[in-house]
């Protein structure tokens, strides 16, 4: 299965895809984590990613697609994968075809977000970033909800709930699709 997960930031989005890649047995790609940990670095290009997520920008398509094309050459994805955090546009979303199974879009508000994410504290949380990538996630990545759902391999699923009621949710969801 090559699923993708979404959601706004702070919505649960890493815990969910990682239980989830543990179930099916296939790897875990966050994008988040992988620009984290290129920001981390000394060159050019970590200066920019970092400049990005600094500001709560987008990291740029291109270089985004690039990135993940290249990751997912690993011969470990070739039996499936749970992508997290990407796509995070349309234009992403268009360009990355790959044979997407099926997409998760996981629905947590604006005021729960913000609650979660000021106690988890992590240092990209400020209240002006997550203000910042609020705004940035309803303008470029909510759009996601649409495209996906004329596709057809749209999931919604309610991420105001315990993590294993989400996650047994997510499962039964899965195994539907599988199951065409
Ligand atoms: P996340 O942990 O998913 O909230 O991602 C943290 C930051 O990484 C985001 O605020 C963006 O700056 C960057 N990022 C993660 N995934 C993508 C993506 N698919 N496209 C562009 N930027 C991304």
């Amino acid at each position: 299965m090559r699923i993708l997960l979404f959601g706004p930031v702070g919505s649960g989005k890493s815990t969910q895809a990682e239980l989830l890649a543990k179930k099916l047995g296939v790897p875990h790609l966050s994008t988040g984590d992988f620009f984290r940990d290129l920001a981390e670095k000394k060159s050019a290009l970590s200066e920019h990613v970092r400049e990005k997520l600094g500001k709560g920008e987008l990291v740029p398509d291109d270089l985004t697609l690039k990135l993940v094309r290249e990751e997912l050459k690993n011969g470990q994805y070739e039996s499936g994968y749970v992508i997290e955090g990407f796509p995070r546009n349309v234009n992403q979303a268009r360009k990355f075809q790959n044979g997407v199974d099926e997409v998760i879009y996981l629905d947590v508000s604006d005021e729960e977000v913000t609650k979660r994410l000021l106690e988890r504290g992590r240092e990209d949380d400020t209240k002006d970033l997550i203000k910042k990538r609020l705004a940035v996630y309803h303008k470029e990545t909510e759009p996601m909800i649409s495209y996906y759902r004329k596709s057809g391999i749209l999931d919604w699923v309610d991420g105001e709930r315990s993590i294993d009621k989400i996650h047994n949710d997510i499962l039964k969801r899965v195994n539907a699709h599988d199951n065409h």
